[in-house]
């Protein structure tokens, strides 16, 4: 009896419907973001850069991620990279044998005091936990702020980005000999995560591609 008075009080809301859950999210949501998720995440996983994308940024994913970074619930971050991770994994797109390291997009210092947190890093975090992959959050630096980048065109946005980032002190002066994966929330044109990845390849780091919880486009 008292366990259950208990259980109400301990009970939180979900933050993305406010019904009273045990969980994170509640499990009427989970229901909802899952049927969010890409039939074929690997598709992208080609070219130079390849891809892997756990869902369609778009109703309740998209609400999800709005919630995890202006209303500062990480704990959703944490659980899209859980699935992020579990999906990953049912994949098996590069050797087994290599854990590679998961660096996340970086934000810069300024935005990630106002917000609390980085959202990569927290969805980074998730993934890692399911994967064991060796997580460095300061790999690459962000040292200016950039603009918003929807409403640029393509090239504006190639400026924008460039020489936004550096590599982190702890790769710096040292020679990596494991790959990296980066992680970021949503990918979009894709040129801030090619930016990311030429400036760890200019200090010969092999990246093996980009993962994202999700993508504006309608797969
Ligand atoms: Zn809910």
């Amino acid at each position: 009896m008292l366990k259950n008075i208990l259980s109400i009080f301990l009970q939180g809301k979900c933050p993305l419907c406010e019904r009273a859950t045990h969980e994170d999210i509640c499990s009427y949501c989970q229901k909802q973001l899952k049927s969010c998720q890409l039939k074929k995440p690997q598709q992208f996983w080609q070219g130079d850069l390849p891809l892997f994308v756990w869902g369609a940024y778009d109703g309740k994913l998209k609400q999800a991620i709005a919630a995890l970074k202006y209303d500062k619930h990480p704990q959703i971050g944490e659980l899209l990279g859980v699935w992020l991770a579990k999906t990953w994994e049912s994949y098996s797109l590069i050797n087994r044998k290599i854990s590679p390291l998961i660096i996340p997009i970086p934000l810069h210092e300024a935005k990630k005091k106002t917000r609390g947190f980085n959202q990569s890093e927290i969805i980074a975090k998730g993934f890692c936990q399911v994967t064991k992959y060796p997580l460095n959050s300061r790999g690459l630096i962000r040292k200016r702020q950039t603009k918003a980048m929807f409403s640029l065109t393509a090239k504006e946005k190639q400026k924008n980005i460039q020489g936004a980032f550096q590599l982190g002190k702890s790769l710096k002066n040292s020679s990596l000999s494991r790959p990296v994966l980066l992680v970021d929330d949503i990918y979009t044109t894709g040129t801030t995560v090619k930016e990311a990845a030429r400036i760890l390849r200019n200090q010969r780091i092999k990246v093996l591609g980009v993962l994202a919880v999700s993508t504006p486009r309608h797969l």
